[in-house]
């Protein structure tokens, strides 16, 4: 059997602590999961759960290639979930079993085309999918709960903070959800939503975001596209 052309190479994340890298599968991504005070629009009263293509992981170093087509490309800090083991229908007493690490993660986002998409009942895709729209660190291995906060810096300022536990819909609950959806397979990622404070980047700035005790990013973002330039 031979292909066409050849097939996409499998996008991988290197493991904090091992040569073996964690194969991407699918990556899923939780709307509004924390307490957003200043928010216009109402929390959703159930999970949402939007995708981005595993093709848009990419490690968080370096340059950040700023997003085409957009007056608003916005940072999100958040908790990625690795899914080591897969499962339909998980028992939530049982979900933790299922994840295999963590990792900090940015769900980048054109925050122009999410609020037309929004008030127009559209598809997410034109805001959250594009080149290395989920730059992620290392995954680490760590036991839940973790006690820890999640936060964002840009150009040193404090930008977003929370606690995991301030999470809207806990982990466990989470997992259960998503797999009554479909199955989760191993290299499965869950990106499960970001705190209040996202805001709008600019080139040359410098995002330091992390999760306390788990992973720590730095990226600068470079400039914007040639298409679009000021
Ligand atoms: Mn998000």
């Amino acid at each position: 059997m031979t292909y066409l052309f050849s097939p996409p190479a499998v996008v991988s994340l290197p493991i904090q602590g091992t040569d073996a890298r964690f194969p991407v599968g699918r990556v899923f991504c939780l709307g509004r999961n924390y307490p957003w005070p200043q928010a216009s629009d109402p929390a959703p009263s159930e999970p949402v759960f939007f995708m981005k293509p595993a093709c848009n992981v990419v490690e968080a170093k370096g340059e950040l290639p700023f997003a085409p087509a957009t007056d608003e490309f916005c940072h999100e800090i958040e908790l990625v979930v690795a899914i080591g083991k897969g499962g339909a229908n998980i028992d939530p007493a049982h979900a933790l079993e299922h994840v295999y690490g963590y990792a900090a993660g940015l769900d980048l986002t054109r925050r122009d085309h999410q609020r037309l998409a929004k008030q127009q009942g559209l598809p997410w895709e034109g805001a959250k999918v594009f080149e290395a729209a989920a730059p992620m660190t290392a995954i680490v291995q760590a036991s839940w709960p973790l006690d820890a906060e999640l936060w964002l810096k840009v150009n040193g300022q404090e930008r977003q903070r929370a606690h995991l536990s301030q999470q809207t819909w806990p982990l466990d609950e989470v997992i259960a959800r998503l797999s009554r959806l479909l199955p989760l397979r191993p290299g499965d990622l869950i990106m499960t939503g970001s705190p209040p404070g996202v805001a709008t980047l600019e080139p040359g700035d410098v995002i330091h975001a992390g999760i306390d005790g788990i992973a720590e990013l730095t990226l600068q973002v470079g400039p914007r596209p040639a298409s679009q330039a000021a």
